[in-house]
């Protein structure tokens, strides 16, 4: 394959694959490394500049450094996740420990270990929300990524380490950010093992993958294309450690109550006919899990060791799904009746509504994901038509209005089998 033309900097003449990143204009180029000199010549000439000193990331609530207790990340993540109380107060714990643990004094003589965390639970319990959230209050870089499109490297597919291009390009580039961001994993479940002995053939997308992976958890310096992919392999690498980077992984784990219960029956002789096994029964069994269970998906036990937090999320009824369309601070129908308030309508949804809407998020089986959907479907005419139109004042969604059109449209689409 011919070589692409490579790029050069209008200012010093290094081409892109000699400079971490090239800004290209109309008619010239620019590399990081003559912006920074350039900031440096403004600063000097005219004072402190925005350019080269971003602005010291402050965590929401103003304070600079972590400065927050177990207590007051709870009653963060309180405000957008609704239930999931053992998670959040799990989750509060580990981030609070970890950074503590970054912030350690390095003579310490007892080595904090970090505290990555598995979150179990259904789809659309609220697991990408929780760590989203907890990487917004402390203003931390934040990447996503769907650990089935990993596989080993050299094989088609995404390597594990594009996950860290995507916090270094969350963190501006800034390589300091980065090696203190947070990172969720998600569908960790999709990567067990095939067999339960080590494989003889390759095993490009399980435990190659997992393997990759133990290394990044592990904390280790790891070169990392800038932009990601394998599209642009003359640029020049970064180096992150991952040393401080937190961990969260999340995964369905479907079947695990099965697993937990024969664990439990198991270990505890004579537990299944006694009185507590019925209670146990009665409620979730999810709570129990541990991570000897997840060894039965296929997790290698050298992983599972690195991420030594494991948490639940349980499945959320209809009254969880109820509290999530009204309560958080960013809560679906306060977003809808701020947008219609932004057109000078009021918007009115009468209470009968919101169970209907729930009702339909239980039947698609979608969990809170679900219910996004099911407001589009019924706000998606009144948003077309109201703005613009003079004389609305105020909008009114009734039972009657929501059903028609629910039912009418393709809401079938929506369910999952
Ligand atoms: P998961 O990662 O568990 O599949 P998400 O966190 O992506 O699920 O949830 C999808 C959406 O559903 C969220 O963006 C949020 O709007 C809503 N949601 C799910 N669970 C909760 C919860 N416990 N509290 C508030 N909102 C939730």
């Amino acid at each position: 394959m011919a070589k692409e033309k490579s790029m050069q900097c209008s200012f010093c003449l290094k081409t892109d694959d000699e400079v971490i990143m090239m800004i290209s204009g109309a008619k010239a180029n620019i590399c990081n490394e003559c912006v920074e000199n350039a900031a440096k010549i403004i600063e000097n000439e005219i004072g402190p500049s925005t350019i080269s000193k971003p602005a010291p990331r402050k965590n929401k609530g103003g304070k600079k450094e972590f400065d927050y207790k177990p207590v007051d990340i709870k009653n963060y993540l309180d405000q957008y996740v609704i239930g999931q109380e053992d998670a959040k107060k799990v989750l509060s714990v580990a981030i609070y420990n970890h950074y503590k643990r970054i912030n350690q004094n390095t003579s310490d003589d007892v080595e904090i270990e970090k505290s990555n965390v598995i979150m179990i639970g259904e789809t659309g319990t609220g697991k990408t929300l929780m760590a989203k959230t907890v990487a917004k209050m402390l203003n931390v870089p934040f990447a996503i990524a769907d650990a089935t499109v990993f596989t080993e490297a050299g094989y088609v597919g995404e390597d594990v380490e594009s996950i860290l291009s995507r916090l270094l390009q969350a963190a501006n580039y800034d390589v300091e950010q980065t090696q203190r961001g947070i990172v969720f994993i998600d569908e960790i479940d999709k990567i067990g093992r095939k067999t339960d002995n080590p494989s003889i053939t390759r095993d490009v997308s399980g435990e190659g993958v997992q393997q990759a992976l133990l290394k990044l958890l592990e904390g280790s310096d790891v070169l990392v294309p800038p932009q990601g992919g394998r599209k642009h392999p003359e640029q020049k690498m970064v180096s992150i450690n991952t040393q401080n980077i937190l961990f969260i992984c999340g995964g369905a784990f479907e079947g695990i109550d099965k697993v937990i219960e024969k664990r439990i029956t198991s270990t505890a002789i004579g537990f299944k006919s006694s009185k507590a096994y019925e209670t146990v029964k009665e409620h979730e069994l999810i709570q129990y899990v541990n991570a000897q269970d997840l060894r039965s998906f296929g997790l290698i036990p050298e992983l599972l060791g690195r991420i030594p937090i494991v948490t639940y999320l349980k499945s959320l009824d209809a009254s969880a799904l109820k509290r999530i369309l009204t309560e958080p601070k960013n809560a679906l129908i306060k977003q809808y009746i701020h947008l219609f308030k932004m057109e000078g309508i009021q918007l009115v949804i009468e209470e009968p509504v919101l169970d209907y809407i729930v009702s339909k998020a239980i039947e698609y089986k979608l969990g809170g994901r679900g219910l996004r959907s099911i407001c589009e479907l019924l706000m998606t005419d009144a948003m077309f038509e109201l703005p613009g139109q003079t004389s609305t004042q105020d909008f009114v969604i009734t039972l009657d209005y929501a059903k028609e059109k629910i039912e009418k449209s393709k809401y079938a689409y929506l369910k999952v089998a």
